[in-house]
């Protein structure tokens, strides 16, 4: 049955870890979703059971090229987010982050849609302001390894903000914080999956640095919970606004939480930082509870059992 309310709904980056999750959570909401993604980084996997819904769409396509369709609203989430898949095609990475952002506005503005975009706590580069909230404006090398990602993703939001100001778009802009669960590409690099993997092997868990650097885990069905809340906010923009939970762990006790859970006989080996890499991160995420009455309570040890029975499924 087609609700009164269902929308069409673009999901770029559909195909990924979030944005299968965000699929999956508009057609159960009743919507109709168009995925579009080129599987760079995403994988057909991800969304298998989602196709033989008649709801649901998938397209093969790049958004670095222009896109024509008719929806209500778009999800742009697609870009690697990974360190080693965002630096594996660095001028790919700022093509994906810019011209992607401006073809999906080109066409926001063409069929009126409201846009959410995903933006990311990378903006706030190495902080030097603790806990970030939205209006610290970063501390960025603007020349680095990690600079196509994070210096793509601020151009990105500059983009959203001047198509609101000069075209009065519908924009929403969410800067998300590390996040976890299933579906996560168990090669995919990020601490939570390597963590997990080699856990789950009994392989030496790799430390990068004395591990007491800090990031602040957020469980994937919180995070979409926020994307949905955001982008069904009346204002006509909204953001920037952190999205992440606030709860800060060390590496080293990020690697010892994995350990207990899996009960792995892995030992805990230290590789050498990579540059650039944050020493600090943890969001402010006031505005977000204010304005979208939003609570990540999923703590790290309930997300990380679910993750786990996860990658045991997968790796068996
Ligand atoms: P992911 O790599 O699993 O998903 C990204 C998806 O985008 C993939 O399916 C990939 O194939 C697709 N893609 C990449 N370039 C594309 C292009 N040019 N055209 C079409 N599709 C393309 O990553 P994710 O963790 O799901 O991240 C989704 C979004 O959220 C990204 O924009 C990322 O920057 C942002 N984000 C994620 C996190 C996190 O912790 N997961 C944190 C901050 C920001
Ligand atoms: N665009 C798109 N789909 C649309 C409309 C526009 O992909 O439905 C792209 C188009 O290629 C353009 C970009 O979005 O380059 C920006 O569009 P806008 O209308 O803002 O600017 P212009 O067309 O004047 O460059
Ligand atoms: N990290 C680690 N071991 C790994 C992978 C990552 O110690 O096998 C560290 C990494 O150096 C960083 C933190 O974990 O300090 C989070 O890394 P991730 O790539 O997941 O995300 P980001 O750096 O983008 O926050």
């Amino acid at each position: 049955m087609t609700l009164l309310t269902a929308k069409r709904i673009l999901v770029t980056g559909g195909a990924g870890f979030l944005g299968s999750h965000l699929c999956e959570r508009l057609l159960n909401d009743g919507h109709d979703v168009l995925c579009v993604d080129n599987y760079f980084t995403g994988n057909k996997n991800n969304i298998l059971h989602l196709l033989d819904n008649p709801h649901f769409e998938l397209m093969r396509h790049d958004i670095t090229f222009p896109l024509y369709v008719e929806v209500d609203e778009i999800y742009n989430l697609a870009c690697p987010a990974s360190p080693i898949h965002y630096q594996h095609d660095p001028v790919q990475t700022t093509k994906t982050c810019v011209h992607g952002a401006i073809n999906m506005l080109g066409l926001a503005k063409r069929v009126g849609a409201k846009i959410f975009q995903a933006s990311t706590s990378e903006v706030y580069g190495d902080p030097n302001v603790h806990p970030q909230p939205e209006s610290y404006w970063g501390h960025v090398n603007p020349t680095g390894t990690r600079s196509c990602y994070d210096e793509g993703k601020r151009c990105a939001e500059t983009l959203f903000f001047d198509y609101y100001r000069q075209h009065k778009l519908r924009i929403k802009v969410g800067r998300i914080f590390n996040t976890y669960g299933p579906r996560m590409h168990p090669n995919d690099g990020r601490v939570v999956s390597n963590f997990i993997v080699q856990a789950l092997q009994d392989q030496p868990i790799t430390i990068y640095g004395d591990g007491s650097q800090t990031r602040s885990f957020c469980y994937v069905d919180n995070l979409i919970e926020a994307f949905v809340r955001l982008m069904d906010t009346d204002d006509g923009f909204l953001g920037p606004v952190n999205l992440g939970n606030p709860v800060e762990f060390t590496i080293r006790q990020l690697a010892e939480q994995v350990i207990a859970l899996t009960g792995s006989r892995s030992e805990l080996v230290h590789k050498p930082l990579p540059a650039d890499d944050p020493l600090q991160r943890k969001p402010d995420i006031t505005l977000a509870r204010e304005r979208l009455g939003w609570n990540p309570d999923v703590q790290l040890q309930d997300g990380l059992v679910k993750t786990i029975a996860y990658f045991k499924d997968l790796l068996s």
